[in-house]
This record gives C-alpha cells, structure tokens and sequence, in this order.
C-alpha cells in the first residue's frame, strides 16, 4: 500500500536551487539586525531567513531553495502552508482570535478533544486538555499523575528530551545546551537506563530484560509504591533517535498498570503519523494512561495536548489544569485541519513510504563505506537516523557528523542532527516530500558522507 504524494499539489515548484555564495545579502543584513536585538542564546542551525515554504522545499529571502529534511523539527508534517490548514486558520482568524477556552469556550476545543480521543491508543474513556508547547503538555501530565496517585516520583530515561522549562529540565538528560547552569532543577525525578540496542554492552539483551534492569532499579532506589509516573518517549527524539528493543516499552507498561503507575508516552516528536502509525506505540500494541502531543499536531501553529484516562484527568479539581492560550481558537482549527489533511493523503502511509526508500538507501551506504563510518541505521517510518562513528569503532563521531550536515546545507539540504554524542544525522522531513526531493536530498547525504568519512 504504498501511496505517492502525486495527489498533494504544491504552490512551491519541488526543486533544490542554491546559489554558491549564500547566505545572500538579505539574511546577511537580517543576520546583522538579529545579532543586535534577538539573545545569543537563540540559536539558528541554518544562516539564511525564510520568505516561503510548501511541501519540502523552504524558499529564503535571496532566492535560494532548500530541501527541508527536519520539518521545523518534526512539526510542519503536512507541509508548512497545507492549502487546509492555511484556509481552516484564515476562516477561524476572522471571527475571533481568542476568547480563552476557561472564560468563554469555543467549538473547535471540544471539536479537537473528540479527534485526539479517537486517534490515541486504546478504547478506554479519556479526557484531553490543550497547551500551548510540548514542555507544557509535560509538566501538566506530571501534575496529573501526581495528582491522581497521591505519589512524587517520576521517572526519566537516559537520553531523554522532555522540554525546556523547569521541571522538563530536570526530566531531560542532556546537560549541554539544555540544562548546564539553569538549575537547580525540580526534585523528584529519578533517571533510568533506556535500552539503546546499538550501544548495549551485552549486545544480545531483550527489550524484556532492559526493562528489567530499569525496573530492578526503580524498585530498589525508589520503591515502585513511590512512583508517581514513568515518562517516556517511545523512540526518543533528541537523544537520538533510539529506537527501543522490541518488548521493551510494553514491560514498563505492564509494570506499570501493576503498580498503579502513570505510564506516560511522550509523543511529542513521535506522534500524529511521523513514525509511520498515529503514534509510536501503536508499533508495539502499548497503550499509554497519558499521551503528551505537540510538534506534529497542528501544522505549524502552537498548540499542544494532553489525552489520557478520564479517571485520572477528571481526578483534577476545576480549574486546576489550564492557561490563558490553551487551544487557542485558531491552533485547534489549524489541527483539526492538519488532522484531516493525514487522513486524506494517508500520511501513514506516505511515512511507511518514506521508511522504505531511505532505509533501503542508507543501509546500502552503510555497506558500500569500507571505513565503517555509519554505525547505525535506524528509525520508524520518517523518523530515521544514522549514527556516525570513528571508523572501525563505536566511538561517537560529532565532528564527522558536523562537517557532514554543514556539506548537505552548501548543497541546499537542510539536515538536523541530535543524539547525546552529537553523533546522529537525523531524517524528519515533511511527510507530504515528493519522492524526487526525498532522493535528491537522500544523493546529497550520501556524497557529503562519502566525501567527508
Ligand atoms: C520537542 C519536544 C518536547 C518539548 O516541546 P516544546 O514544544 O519545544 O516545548 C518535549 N518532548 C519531546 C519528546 C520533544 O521532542
């Protein structure tokens, strides 16, 4: 069942184009005023400054096209301006931009509650609440999990990303850029070793007993009765794009429901069909008590959610969750569109395609590169990776992977890497890529590879 995006149309001609010496002079002279006004601390992995976007191409302001192969990390899935989005956002925006849902509510809240709760795994009664940013979509899923268990604990993952702010910080593992010198950090949360298959020392360990050893520890450090939530990406997104042995997830679930822990799945980066599923967990049949959603979820605009068990969202005392933005009027139509847009060009579908050309073509490179450079080939769906190494090793190559994704940018490729090493070339375009574009960014990858290992 594999579908093509010939039925999508572009406003965009789907073609790389860059001139040599760019960034040109307009985002030279924005680079100028940006330094003077805009914190150092924003930083910008790519120097030129967007005047268009549709489909996977993103137009600068001195004419350049770029491939986009990171979607606005993972957000623009249905493309940047989806005739769908644009129009259901241009609709909404005439009659009222805010209201906010806790004073005077609107339609398109509930109307979105209803979808999230029909998209998210498992049939049991559920309640959703909308955010505004996936660090808030976290912290309210804690709250409600504390809430509901009378407990503290949470527990983390090696290599986690869960957010920026306070408690999110504290939730995610890596210290630079994300947490060194911005604490102190909540209390309470206790960190765990995730099951990173390319990196196990016993190389033949299951999902099963990954879990195990995570589990042995949470009862031993923490005591399971303790444990307020487990939070979790099902395939972590910034650590690197580990994916989980099999077996793995569902064991921490089981567990879990066993002792009266809040499993939630942070789907931030992987939801909303990104993986080739509407979720992660679909993969492997896991059905979260709280899903954490964003990125993916409205076309671009800001907006995120929370949908988990109504016994536990409903436990929460009114007016307890909430904020002034929370699915604001214009973001809620903006997903109920982006949402229609996935069922209609099968962006499930269109992923699992994806999947199939680039994993073909990177386990190909990985064989044909006698230096052992690309350690690992892995992801679901367009969520993909390769982790590169020094050659012959498994020692982490940041710099490789640097001079790799500065070469694909000079070719016009837009190329994100991630990973607690800084050593993985992460793949996330938008789903709606044609598959010419997808190739030519996938030949540009691979010569800047090749030229550089
Ligand atoms: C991006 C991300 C977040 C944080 O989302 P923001 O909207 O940037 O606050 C949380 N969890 C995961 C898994 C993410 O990828």
């Amino acid at each position: 069942m594999t579908t093509t995006a010939n039925e999508i149309t572009y406003r965009l001609e789907q073609k790389r184009r860059v001139q040599a010496d760019f960034p040109g002079p307009k985002s030279v002279a924005l680079g100028d005023r940006r330094r003077a006004v805009v914190a150092a601390g924003v930083a910008s992995t790519v120097p030129v400054y967007v005047a268009d976007a549709d489909g996977g191409i993103i137009h600068d302001v001195d004419g350049n096209a770029f491939i986009d192969f990171g979607s606005g990390i993972a957000v623009t899935s249905v493309g940047a301006s989806d005739p769908a989005v644009v129009g259901a956002v241009k609709e909404a925006v005439e009659h009222f931009t805010h209201t906010c849902f806790m004073v005077t509510p609107y339609e398109s809240y509930v109307a979105l509650a209803e979808q999230l709760n029909r998209l998210t795994p498992g049939d049991h009664e559920k309640r959703t609440v909308l955010f505004n940013s996936g660090a808030e979509a976290v912290e309210n899923a804690v709250k409600v999990a504390r809430l509901a268990t009378g407990r503290d604990a949470v527990v983390a993952f090696d290599h986690a990303y869960h957010g920026r702010t306070n408690l999110t910080m504290a939730l995610t593992a890596k210290a630079m850029p994300y947490k060194t010198n911005f604490g102190p950090f909540a209390p309470e949360v206790y960190r765990m070793p995730m099951s990173y298959p390319y990196r196990e020392e016993n190389s033949s360990i299951t999902g099963a007993e990954a879990a195990k050893r995570a589990i042995t520890m949470i009862e031993k450090q923490i005591g399971g009765d303790q444990v307020a939530a487990i939070i979790i990406e099902p395939i972590q997104g910034e650590g690197g794009f580990i994916v989980p042995a099999e077996g793995f997830l569902p064991a921490l679930a089981d567990w879990a429901k066993e002792n009266g822990v809040v499993f939630i799945a942070d789907e931030v980066q992987s939801g909303f069909c990104r993986t080739g599923e509407w979720f992660a967990v679909n993969h492997e049949g896991v059905v979260p008590d709280i899903i954490t959603m964003a990125k993916g979820i409205a076309g671009g605009m800001p907006l995120s959610a929370i949908t988990g068990r109504a016994d536990l969202l409903d436990a929460v005392h009114p007016g307890g969750l909430g904020g002034t933005y929370g699915g604001n009027p214009v973001a809620c139509s903006a997903a109920l569109a982006a949402i229609g847009s996935m069922e209609e060009y099968d962006l499930i579908g269109r992923a699992r395609h994806i999947e199939e050309i680039a994993i073909a073509r990177l386990t190909e490179l990985q064989s044909q590169l006698s230096s052992g450079v690309i350690g690992d080939v892995r992801g679901r769906g367009a969520m993909l990776a390769i982790e590169l190494v020094k050659p012959g090793t498994t020692e982490p190559n940041p710099e490789l992977t640097k001079a790799v994704a500065a070469a694909c940018l000079k070719e016009g490729v837009i190329i994100l890497t991630c990973g607690t090493y800084g050593n993985v070339i992460r793949l996330l375009p938008p789903l709606v890529i044609t598959d010419d574009l997808l190739n030519d960014g996938l030949d540009v990858l691979a010569a800047a590879i090749k030229a550089n290992a």
